[in-house]
């Protein structure tokens, strides 16, 4: 049977030039970074290089305001508690949205529990963030504001130029979480006012273990990891060579063929749902049926349970999720379809598809025309259909 693998939000396959591009560096330049013999020379050489391709990717100033971390989840912790620690004596005050990453939604809570005070701004029906109610939550002792940049489990694109713009009228630090965005979604981190960005590398076919913080220059930041001076002294830690390579890689490829990818994504993801929605008539799209990411779909299905035809989808051999995948594997709806207003048993019925680069129409078909029979046979053993 052949697999059809629609879960790309979750993580991607390493594009094969991208793993080309990194071969040489796990055995023919044995170097560390922080050598000063020519081999160490040239491994810092590189990772200078792949530096500049991310700040290029972001419409950075400086490639010194990009830093490598390990993953998008390191990313979003140093930027929350490293700002705040940095900036506690200027405010204790931060702002999100009741919609974040995991990365995020824990950090604050992490953050309450030690003397911040965090306001959850919510979602609308859509799962975006209003810049007004934004701007309401902000107070004299506000110093950051924490937005994500596309949901992972709806797809929906926050308004983030203009969160940018507010934040900087406003004198107040913004940063985005955009680990589902880059490489997707066209990036300028100067026209829009962004402070600081998280990335990871395995949401555009680099491997997993690798992202990326941008900070603007200027920004007090404190340390997450301590030890050596790596990365101008504030993120420590032999850099991963290999991977810096595979990420700034994958990166510029992507970037370079945002638009064409976004056309063709955008054709899936709205075929797929204008057949489901004919075929399920019951079919519900979760998140904003254009200010989407191109290649994600979300669908409730009520009266079924996820889990049922999560685990139905995989006898079929099709891959996908019930929602984010740090959090599957829950019986708990999901926080953030609940933050839209969606009712627990509706959001209980949550199917998130996700495609990538090897996604083809005919995939789109042989899932949908499975999923109707899928329903069909979970729908005849439902006690809450009614038909
Ligand atoms: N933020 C968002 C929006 C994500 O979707 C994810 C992963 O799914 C993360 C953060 C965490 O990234 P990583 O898996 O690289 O730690």
């Amino acid at each position: 049977m052949e697999k059809i693998y629609l879960d790309y939000s979750a993580t991607t396959y390493v594009d094969e030039e991208v793993v080309k591009a990194m071969l040489p560096y796990f055995n023919r330049y044995p170097g560390n970074p922080s050598g000063v013999y020519s081999s160490g020379r040239e491994a810092k050489a590189v990772v200078e290089n792949c530096r500049q391709l991310v700040a290029d990717c972001l419409g950075a100033k400086n490639k010194n305001e990009v830093y490598f971390t390990s993953c998008g989840t390191e990313s979003d912790n140093w930027a929350l508690k490293g700002y705040a620690w940095a900036n506690r004596d200027k405010g204790k005050h931060i702002i999100t949205t009741n919609s974040e990453h995991h990365a995020i939604k824990d950090t604050c809570g992490f953050l309450e529990k030690n003397g911040f005070d965090v306001t959850y701004v919510p979602v609308d029906e859509y799962g975006m963030v209003s810049v007004e109610d934004i701007k309401k939550a902000i107070r004299d002792d506000t110093i950051l504001i924490s937005i994500i940049f596309a949901n992972n489990e709806v797809g929906t694109i926050n308004p983030i130029a203009e969160i940018g713009a507010l934040a900087k009228e406003k004198g107040i630090v913004f940063h985005t979480d955009a680990v589902q965005a880059a490489g997707h979604i066209h990036i300028n981190v100067e026209e829009m006012n962004i402070d600081m960005l998280s990335m990871s590398g395995h949401k555009f076919y680099a491997p997993k273990g690798i992202g990326a913080l941008y900070v603007r220059n200027g920004i007090k930041l404190e340390k997450l990891i301590h030890g050596g001076a790596q990365e101008r002294n504030r993120r420590s830690g032999t850099e991963n060579v290999p991977y810096i390579v595979g990420m700034s890689k994958a990166l510029d490829m992507a970037c370079k063929r945002i638009d064409e990818e976004t056309k063709t994504l955008t054709e899936l993801r709205d075929y797929m749902i204008e057949r489901i929605e004919k075929a399920i008539p019951f079919a519900k799209l979760n998140g904003h049926r254009t200010k989407r990411l191109p290649g994600h779909v979300n669908v409730s299905l009520e009266y079924i349970e996820s889990e049922a035809s999560l685990l139905s989808l995989d006898l079929a051999g099709i891959e996908c999720s019930s929602g984010s995948a740090c959090a599957s594997g829950s019986f708990e709806p999901s926080y953030v379809l609940t933050a839209m207003g969606l009712r627990p048993e509706v959001a209980r019925g949550a199917l998130r598809f996700t495609m990538g680069r090897t996604t083809t129409k005919e995939q789109i078909d042989t899932v949908v025309d499975e999923l109707v029979k899928i329903v069909d046979r979970l729908n005849k053993i439902s006690p809450l259909y009614k038909g």
